[in-house]
C-alpha cells in the first residue's frame, strides 16, 4: 500500500509545505519513508471548508446512509489487513497481536454505532403536546431532540494507533452523530494515520458521503495543532492525550472569541485498593493480576494502575514481596517514542530521588536507552509519604507503580481525599468489605469515571454502557465519554421545535413516529404514533 506523506483533504491530495518529517521505527531505530508534510495555512482552511460545505448534506443524511457508511468503513479497515497492522506495529513497537486487538476494538466500536444510528435512542426524542385551550394561557406544542453541531477535529493519543486515532470512537461517534471530521495525524504514526484515513475516504467515496466530510491532517508542530483548534468553524475538539497537550489545547479552545466545547482525555493514576478480605485470601492471584496489568503494553494504558494501597498486615506484605518478584522478571521493552521514554525515565530519576519514596522492585534487566527501552520499576512508601509529595499521585506514564502502605480504612479515605479526577478505580475486596468500606466507595464515587470489583482497570470492554472519562485532570468534561455508545452526545445539541408544523418537523419527531421511536411524551416512554 503507498503512502504519499500527503493531506487528505476530502479527495484531494496536497502537499505545499517543504517542511516535513519522517515517521520513526522506535525497535530498529531508523526514519521510515515516505516525508510526511506539516499542514499549512491553506490546506488546513482547505480541509475546514470542505467540511462546513459537508455539514449541512452529511447531517440531514438519512440514519441508514450514514449507518451504510460506518459499516463500509469496517469494510475497507478489514481489507487493508496486515499492510495497516504492519505499519502500527512499525512506526509503536507494538507487538501484530496488540495492533490486531486494536484492529477488532474498531470494528467492533463502528459496528456498534452503525447500530446505534438506526436504533435512534441517542436523539432523545421529546414531544409536549400542545393544548389550545389550557387556562390562563394556551400550551405551546413543545418537541426536542439532539442534532449534530458541525465540524469536529479530533487529535488521537501515540498509544492506540488503530484504536484511539483517525479510526478512533471520536471519529466514528461524530460521524455516526453526523459531523464531519477533521483528524489531526499523530506525529508518532503518520503513516498508519495515513492508511486509516485512506479507508475512510473510499467508504466515503463508496457510499457517497459527501465531498470533505473526512479529511486527515499531518503535522509535528504544536502551532499547526494550535491553528485547527482555533479555526472558527469547528463546534467541538475531541482530544486523547497527555495532560500538557490537552491542557495546552483546551485552554486555546477556551480562549477563541466563540468558545467551543474541548472533550479531552487525559492521563490518570488509577488507584487500586485492596481490602483485607479479598487481599487475605487470595494475594497471589492480585499481585499476579496487578503485575499483568502494569506491564501490559509497557505499561502506556491511560488506565494503568499507579497507585496500590493495603493495610499493614502479614497479607500486604506477602502482597509486596510477590509483586515485587514479578516486577524484577519483567524484560525491558521498547517504549512508543522518544518522548515518551525521555518523560518515564526523568519521572523514574525524580522518584529514586523522592524522600520517604523506597524502589523496592525492578527488572533484573537494565534497559537499553538506545532502544528506548523501559523496564519497570516497583515503589513503596507509606500514606504519610505519600500524601507529603502531591506529585506520587500523578501519572507517570509507562510500567512503574507504587505501593502505598495505610493503618486503616481512615489512611484510605487520607488519600482518596487528595486524590485528583481519575479514569478509574479498582477495590479489591468481599461484598462484607463493601459494606464496611461504604466510605470509601462513597469518596470514589466523586472522583473517578469507573468503579472495578475485583478486577484490573487495563482492557475497556467496548459496550453501551461503559463510561471513560472523569473529574479533571482525566478529563476537561466530566460529563463525557470517549469510549462507548455515549460518546456520540459529545457532538450532538439539543433542538426546540415550538409550535412547528408537523410536515416540517424532523422524522423522529413527528406525529407518526415514522422511525418506530421510542420517544418521551407528555412525560411517558412510547413507540405510539400521535394523532
Ligand atoms: P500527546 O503528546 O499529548 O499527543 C496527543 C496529540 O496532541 C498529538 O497530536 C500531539 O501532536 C498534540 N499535542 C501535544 N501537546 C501539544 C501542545 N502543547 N500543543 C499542541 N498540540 C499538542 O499524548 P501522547 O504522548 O500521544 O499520549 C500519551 C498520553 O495519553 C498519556 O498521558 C496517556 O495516559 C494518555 N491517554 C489517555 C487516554 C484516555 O482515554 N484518557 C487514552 C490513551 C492515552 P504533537 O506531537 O505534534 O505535539
Amino acid at each position: 500500500m503507498n503512502l504519499t506523506g500527503h493531506q487528505l483533504l476530502g479527495t484531494s491530495e496536497s502537499a505545499e509545505s517543504n517542511d516535513s518529517f519522517f515517521a520513526y521505527n522506535p525497535t530498529l531505530r531508523e526514519e521510515i519513508d515516505p516525508a510526511f508534510h506539516e499542514a499549512s495555512i491553506h490546506e488546513i482552511d482547505t480541509a475546514v471548508k470542505l467540511a462546513d460545505t459537508a455539514f449541512p448534506i452529511f447531517r440531514d443524511l438519512s440514519p441508514e446512509k450514514r449507518a451504510e457508511f460506518l459499516l463500509a468503513i469496517t469494510e475497507e479497515v478489514q481489507a487493508l489487513g496486515d499492510a495497516l497492522l504492519e505499519r502500527a506495529s512499525v512506526e509503536t513497537a507494538h507487538p501484530l497481536p496488540r495492533c490486531a486487538a486494536e484492529w477488532d476494538r474498531v470494528i467492533t466500536h463502528t459496528r456498534q454505532f452503525a447500530e446505534l444510528i438506526r436504533e435512534g435512542s441517542w436523539l432523545d426524542a421529546r414531544i409536549d403536546l400542545g393544548n389550545p385551550d389550557r387556562k390562563p394561557l394556551p400550551k405551546p406544542d413543545v418537541r426536542s431532540l439532539m442534532e449534530p453541531m458541525g465540524p469536529i477535529a479530533v487529535f488521537g493519543a501515540s498509544n492506540f494507533p488503530i484504536a484511539i486515532s483517525v479510526l478512533g470512537t471520536d471519529t466514528i461517534s461524530a460521524f455516526a452523530a453526523g459531523c464531519p471530521v477533521i483528524v489531526k495525524a499523530h506525529p508518532a504514526h503518520p503513516g498508519t494515520c495515513e492508511l486509516a484515513a485512506r479507508a475512510i475516504l473510499r467508504a466515503a467515496a463508496r457510499t457517497g458521503m459527501p465531498e470533505g466530510v473526512f479529511s486527515l491532517i499531518q503535522g509535528r508542530r504544536n502551532e499547526t495543532s494550535a491553528y485547527l483548534v482555533r479555526h472558527p468553524s469547528f463546534e467541538a475538539v475531541a482530544f486523547t492525550g497527555s495532560l500538557g497537550g490537552g491542557r495546552a489545547l483546551f485552554d486555546i479552545a477556551c480562549s477563541r472569541p466563540r468558545p467551543i466545547p474541548f472533550y479531552a482525555e487525559m492521563g490518570s493514576v488509577n488507584p487500586v485498593f485492596l481490602l483485607p478480605g479479598a487481599l487475605n485470601t487470595r494475594t497471589a492471584g492480585i499481585a499476579q493480576g496487578f503485575f499483568a496489568a502494569l506491564t501490559a503494553g509497557v505499561g502506556q494504558f491511560c488506565t494503568n494502575p499507579g497507585l496500590v494501597l493495603g493495610i499493614e498486615s502479614p497479607a500486604w506484605s506477602d502482597f509486596q514481596r510477590l509483586a515485587g518478584a514479578a516486577v524484577s522478571t519483567y524484560a525491558p521493552a521498547t517504549m512508543l517514542h522518544g518522548g515518551i521514554h525521555l518523560a518515564y525515565t526523568a519521572g523514574i530519576e525524580a522518584r529514586r530521588n523522592t524522600a520517604n519514596l523506597h524502589l523496592i522492585a525492578q527488572s533484573s534487566t537494565t534497559p537499553d536507552p538506545e532502544k528506548t527501552e523501559a523496564g519497570a520499576y516497583l515503589f513503596a512508601t507509606t500514606q504519610q509519604g505519600l500524601l507529603a509529595d502531591p506529585t506520587l499521585l500523578d501519572e507517570l506514564f509507562g510500567p512503574t507503580s507504587t505501593l502505598v502502605s495505610c493503618q486503616n480504612q481512615g489512611d484510605f479515605l487520607a488519600v482518596a481525599e487528595r486524590l485528583e479526577g481519575s479514569l478509574s478505580a479498582t477495590i479489591h475486596g468481599t461484598e462484607e468489605d463493601l459494606v464496611e468500606y461504604r466510605d470509601l466507595v462513597d469518596l470514589l464515587r466523586r472522583k473517578v469515571g469507573r468503579l472495578i470489583f475485583n478486577g484490573y482497570p487495563v482492557g475497556l470492554e467496548i459496550c453501551h454502557s461503559m463510561h471513560h472519562g472523569g473529574p479533571y485532570p482525566a478529563t476537561t468534561i466530566s460529563s463525557a465519554t470517549s469510549i462507548g455508545t455515549r460518546a456520540i452526545q459529545r457532538f450532538v445539541r439539543p433542538i426546540c421545535y415550538q409550535d412547528w408544523p408537523d410536515a416540517q418537523l424532523p422524522e423522529a419527531l413527528k406525529n407518526g413516529n415514522p422511525r418506530n421511536l421510542f420517544r418521551l411524551v407528555n412525560g411517558k416512554y412510547s413507540r405510539e404514533s400521535l394523532s
